[in-house]
């Protein structure tokens, strides 16, 4: 059972869970359609939706992030992963499909999105192999690639056949500076359509900051309960999932930076040693100990989307 006293009946959130995915839709369509993706509205609606979802209790997953590729080839300001930060790593194909195969038998293939993302996941030579395991053990699932596009028009026809193949919604942030006529034209040979990240197709990206406070003195349900990330970025790695994605990535903040933010086993749970779905599903929806460290998630918008300097202060 989770800590956060909100809706515990089986069938009350099961409901409440298919309520808020429609509302978050008819959110979206608003947000885009007044061209308010870059404004304090989505902030405040993402903020809504966040503590929403936290006061659920739902019996199946709604997602999972498989980082696919640690490192990046860009460098964004405040990076939410610290890709720009990490050393070059690939997850690792056998692993990561006894994971998926755990979760599929835990889950009974009920985990409503599945994305592979990054760092970068183009960069990943195996990525089509990643789409062939995830859709395997997922075949009712959605499957997103989360990715810049710097790569995909430089993308072999296995790829896009891969995609094709396996039903794999490719979901690009629309950078600025990058010729997207092009790369829709090369999608489109292939019958695609890309499917944008966040409200990036109709309004210019920014950049938020995401703020950690080092001396871990932040109230940790407080944490929890105001951040974007929490429950909502659910990180797979090694046979562990984590509530948000900063638990496995900040090891990289850690050696960049010769910093030492505490990241243990009690901030991600086994799913092999988990007795069941729900038990998962309550862990990730409870505050964890490096929500300690946590100041203010992404929601501070600090301008016109820009490149990182890889200083500290893009995070504290
Ligand atoms: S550690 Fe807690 S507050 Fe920080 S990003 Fe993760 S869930 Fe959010």
């Amino acid at each position: 059972m989770n800590d956060n006293n909100g809706i515990n009946s089986p069938r009350a959130a099961t409901f409440a869970q298919k309520f808020l995915l429609v509302t978050e839709k008819c959110a979206k369509k608003f947000v885009g359609f007044f061209g308010l993706g870059n404004s304090e509205v989505t902030v405040t609606l993402s903020k809504i939706k966040g503590r929403l979802k936290k006061s659920i209790r739902p019996a199946a997953l709604e997602g999972i992030d498989i980082c696919v590729a640690e490192h990046c080839n860009m460098a964004c300001y405040s990076c939410n992963h610290f890709s720009q930060l990490a050393e070059p790593v690939f997850a690792d194909l056998a692993e990561t499909e006894r994971d998926l195969k755990r979760l599929s038998e835990l889950s009974g293939g009920n985990i409503q999105s599945i994305m592979l993302v990054g760092g970068e996941p183009l960069l990943n030579p195996e990525l089509p192999e990643f789409m062939r395991v995830a859709r395997q053990y997922f075949p009712g699932s959605r499957i997103q690639i989360i990715t810049n596009g710097l790569l995909l028009l430089a993308q072999k026809d296995v790829f896009w056949e891969s995609a094709k193949k396996y039903n794999i919604v490719m979901t690009p942030t629309k950078y600025p500076g990058i010729n997207w006529e092009k790369i829709e034209e090369r999608a489109d040979t292939f019958g695609y359509k890309f499917d944008y990240f966040g409200f990036t197709e109709n309004s210019e990206k920014v950049s938020r900051k995401f703020c950690l406070d080092l001396t871990g003195s932040q109230n940790i349900k407080k944490s929890f309960m105001r951040c974007p990330l929490a429950f909502c970025t659910v990180g797979l790695d090694k046979g562990r999932l984590a509530t948000c994605s900063f638990v496995f990535s900040m090891k990289h903040f850690n050696r960049y930076f010769n910093q030492n933010v505490p990241v243990t086993e009690a901030d991600s749970i086994d799913i092999y040693k988990a007795k069941d779905m729900q038990e998962i599903i309550d862990f990730l929806n409870s505050p964890i100990p490096l929500c300690r460290f946590c100041k203010s998630m992404g929601t501070e918008i600090v301008g016109e989307w820009r490149k990182s300097e890889k200083t500290i202060d893009e995070w504290t």
